[in-house]
C-alpha cells in the first residue's frame, strides 16, 4: 500500500492509476465495518484509494474531536492487510488552509434527525467529501448504511450537484451479539457496552412486529423507545420513523419503505443505529 501525505503526491500517481478507482474514506478508528467497504470495493473496481482524515468541520464545539479513537499506525495496517492501493492521510492545514472559506450546504434533509441535534454537522460533511471528491476523483465511493442519514446527504448533494461519481451503500456489520459497529464503541465500559445492547434489540423487535403486520408509526416507534428504556444508563436524543429518502417523520400508517432510526448517548458516547423497513 502506497502511503500519501499530501494531495500533490496523489495527483502525480492520479494519472497512472487504473480505473475503476474506488474511493473508501473514513475518520479513523478503523473497524471491519471500514473493512467491509474495502472488501466491497474490490469486488468492483481496479485500483483502491482509502482517505484517512479526522474532519474538524463535522464535530462540534461540544463534541469528541480530541478524544476520537483513532490510532494511525493501527488504521494503517488494517487497511494495508485488507488491500487498499493507495492511502492518501491529508494535513489539516492542506485542507482547511488558513484562507478557507467555502461551505457546501444541502437543504432541509440536514436539518432533520442528526442535524437537530448537530448543528452544521453535515455542513462538514458535504464540504469535506466535495473536496475529497474533487481531490480523489473515483469513479465509486463506498459508504455505510450505519450512517444512514450521512448516506441520503451524500447521495443528495452527488444529484444536485452532478458529481461524477457513484455512491455505494454497504449493509451495517455488527458484533455477534447485534451492536453495530462504531469507532465511538471503544468509548464504552464493559456495563454500558451491555446496555447498549438495546439499541438492536429495540430496533429488531420493532422490525418484527412491522413484518407480523403492525402499519402504525407511534406504534412501532414506541417498541424501540420501551426496549431502550429498559437500559438505565442510555438517554434518547431521538427515534425516529421516517421516508428513506426524504427523512421526513411518517405519522399514522407505515407505507414501507420506512427508515427506523435511532440516536443515543450512553454516558458521553454518541451512539446511532438503524434498520429498513421493506
Ligand atoms: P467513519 O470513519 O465513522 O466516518 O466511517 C467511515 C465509513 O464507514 C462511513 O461510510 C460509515 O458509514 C462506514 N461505517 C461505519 N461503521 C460501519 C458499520 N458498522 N458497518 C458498515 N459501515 C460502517
Amino acid at each position: 500500500m502506497e502511503i500519501l501525505r499530501t494531495i500533490e503526491s496523489y495527483r502525480e500517481l492520479y494519472v497512472d492509476l487504473q480505473g475503476p478507482i474506488g474511493l473508501v474514506p473514513t475518520l479513523g478508528g478503523v473497524h471491519e465495518g471500514h473493512l467491509s467497504l474495502v472488501d466491497e470495493a474490490k469486488k468492483d473496481c481496479k485500483t483502491i484509494v482509502s482517505w484517512l482524515f479526522l474532519n474538524p468541520k463535522q464535530f462540534g464545539p461540544n463534541e469528541d474531536l480530541n478524544s476520537y479513537p483513532a490510532e494511525e499506525k493501527e488504521d494503517i495496517s488494517l487497511l494495508d492487510q485488507r488491500g487498499v492501493d493507495i492511502l492518501l492521510i491529508p494535513k489539516t492545514i492542506d485542507i482547511y488552509p488558513s484562507d478557507f472559506d467555502t461551505v457546501v450546504k444541502l437543504g432541509k434533509i440536514t436539518e432533520l434527525l442528526e442535524g437537530s441535534r448537530r448543528p452544521g454537522h453535515f455542513d462538514g460533511v458535504t464540504t469535506i467529501v466535495s473536496k475529497m471528491f474533487n481531490i480523489i476523483q473515483p469513479d465509486r465511493a463506498y459508504f455505510g448504511e450505519k450512517d444512514a442519514q450521512q448516506l441520503r446527504v451524500i447521495q443528495k448533494m452527488v444529484k444536485d450537484l452532478n458529481f461524477p461519481v457513484e455512491i455505494i451503500s454497504c449493509p451495517t456489520v455488527r458484533d455477534n451479539d447485534g451492536l453495530a459497529l462504531s469507532s465511538r464503541n471503544k468509548y464504552l465500559s464493559i456495563v454500558e457496552r451491555n446496555d447498549a445492547l438495546s439499541l438492536y434489540q429495540g430496533l429488531h423487535n420493532a422490525k418484527a412486529s412491522f413484518e407480523s403486520g403492525e402499519r402504525n408509526a407511534d406504534i412501532v416507534r414506541n417498541v424501540v423507545i420501551q426496549e431502550i428504556k429498559k437500559s438505565p444508563l442510555i438517554t434518547i436524543d431521538y427515534v425516529s420513523l421516517s421516508d428513506p429518502l426524504s427523512l421526513v417523520e411518517i405519522s399514522g400508517k407505515i407505507t414501507p419503505p420506512a427508515l427506523l432510526s435511532l440516536a443515543v448517548h450512553i454516558g458521553k458516547t454518541h451512539l446511532i443505529d438503524n434498520v429498513l423497513l421493506e
